[in-house]
């Protein structure tokens, strides 16, 4: 039988991985299994052995050319995995000169997802997230310009759509309310 691929996104700090693990050890349970696949990891993983980074989070600050660069192998290393498969990644990549497609046509073709999930919650609570998150170097950026990317994220999710056939489902991850997401994405993966 065919894998199914999903693609699940969000702005950084809106608990994307937290959902991800927690569905998948529930999903587990029902002998449901997907491999989760982090596109971040496979770049960072290129881009270490390269010696042009020292965090995962200074990669968004690159250049262009070596942010596309990074994108198409981690790509073509996804894209050959089989089995049901779980790609946690970006639908837009915030970067200093603009947003930077985290599924351009060529990643997409390679990847063909059954479904694309926009984890998502209120403006202020990411920013509260990203503020007491001390694991990573998140991006300081006021509700405003968080909700600029979410909207930003839900159109380029649209595009996806459009080229890929997929479906766009969209969680929401509020505060207290983990318990919620995790189950509308245990019922998206099932
Ligand atoms: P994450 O751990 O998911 O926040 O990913 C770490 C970094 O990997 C991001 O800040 C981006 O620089 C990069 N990254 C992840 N997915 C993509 C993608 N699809 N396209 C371009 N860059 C990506
Ligand atoms: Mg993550």
């Amino acid at each position: 039988m065919k894998g199914r691929k999903v693609i699940i996104t969000g702005v950084p700090g809106v608990g994307k991985t937290t959902v991800i693990t927690t569905a998948m050890e529930k999903l587990a349970a029902e002998g449901i299994t997907y491999q989760a696949i982090n596109f971040g990891s496979f770049m960072f993983e290129v881009a270490q052995k390269e010696n042009i980074v020292k965090d995962r989070d200074e990669m968004r600050k690159l250049d262009r050319d070596t942010q596309k660069r990074l994108q198409q192998l981690a790509s073509q290393a996804i894209a050959n995995i089989s089995g049901n498969v779980i790609v946690d990644t970006h639908a837009s990549v915030k970067t200093p000169k603009g947003y930077l497609a985290g599924l351009p046509e060529w990643v997409l073709r390679g990847l063909m997802p059954d479904m694309i999930v926009l984890v998502e919650t209120d403006n202020d609570q990411i920013l509260m997230r990203r503020l007491s998150d001390e694991t990573r170097v998140r991006d300081k950026e006021g509700s405003r310009s968080i909700d600029g990317h979410q909207q930003f994220n839900r159109s380029i999710a649209a595009s996806y759509a459009m080229l890929t056939g997929c479906t766009v489902k969209i969680i929401t991850n509020a505060d207290h309310l983990l318990d919620v997401a995790v189950s509308e994405m245990v019922e998206a993966l099932r």
